[in-house]
């Protein structure tokens, strides 16, 4: 099983699906709350909270949103319209790729969203790139025109935490998500040309699990490739 804490700091930067973000101590006008964690290939982007903490939070193994001030919430918009604005008065030019922070920026409503994305493209220009982690439950309510119109006001890229595809695996860990739910979220952001980059944990079966873990990860493939 994974425990975070049993990463070295160089390990973490480079093998895991998360990484801590140093601190900001730089002239960024956004209002961050420690500890913020980002995908490592998105260290040179932006990084947007558009929420606070992670709406499931309730996984055995995840440490990340714990701290009474990662409590999950979803961030005023206008502060983050401002903060928009300001980066870009700033850093419009410099600005290729934005994150959308923190666990699951995709908790969203498609509107709200959508305001977001638009604010992006006026003032920050140069982004070519935007992100966010997705759980499956956050598309659930959201429709496959839903998800093409996020797409086309600039979503591109989703990191979907689904950890195994197996039911078991997903029961003991406390996922609260299924084999189903996971291939049905990953096939509905397919389908709308949301690039996805899925997270699974080597290991999480245990000695036990350890086959149906692997097995059943496997089929979490996409559609195109399960033929093969
Ligand atoms: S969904 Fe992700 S961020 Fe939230 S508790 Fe589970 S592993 Fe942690």
């Amino acid at each position: 099983m994974y425990h975070p804490g049993e990463c070295s700091a160089q390990t973490r930067r480079f093998l895991c699906p998360i990484f801590e973000a140093p601190p900001v101590t730089s002239t960024i006008p956004i209002r961050y709350i420690s500890p913020v964690f980002r995908p490592p290939s998105e260290a040179d982007s932006l990084i947007l909270p558009v929420t606070n903490g992670c709406s499931w939070n309730r996984c055995t193994y995840c440490e990340m949103y714990t701290a009474p001030q990662k409590k999950f919430a979803v961030r005023d918009e206008q502060e983050t319209l401002d903060s928009i604005r300001l980066v870009g008065e700033q850093f419009a030019e410099k600005v290729q790729r934005v994150f959308m922070g923190d666990g699951d920026a995709m908790a969203l409503s498609t509107r709200r969203l959508m305001t977001l994305l638009q604010a992006i493209k006026d003032h920050l220009p140069r982004v070519r790139r935007i992100s966010s982690y997705c759980l499956p439950r956050n598309v659930r309510d959201k429709t496959v025109a839903e998800l093409q119109e996020l797409r086309q006001a600039g979503l591109s890229l989703a990191y979907i935490g689904a950890e195994s595809g197996d039911d078991v695996v997903l029961q003991r860990i406390n996922k609260g998500e299924t084999f189903e739910s996971t291939r049905d979220a990953l096939d509905k952001l397919g389908q709308a040309g949301i690039s996805r980059s899925v997270m699974l944990l080597n290991g999480l079966g245990g000695r036990v699990h350890s086959m149906r873990h692997a097995l059943n990860s496997a089929r979490l493939r996409p559609k195109w490739q399960r033929g093969l």
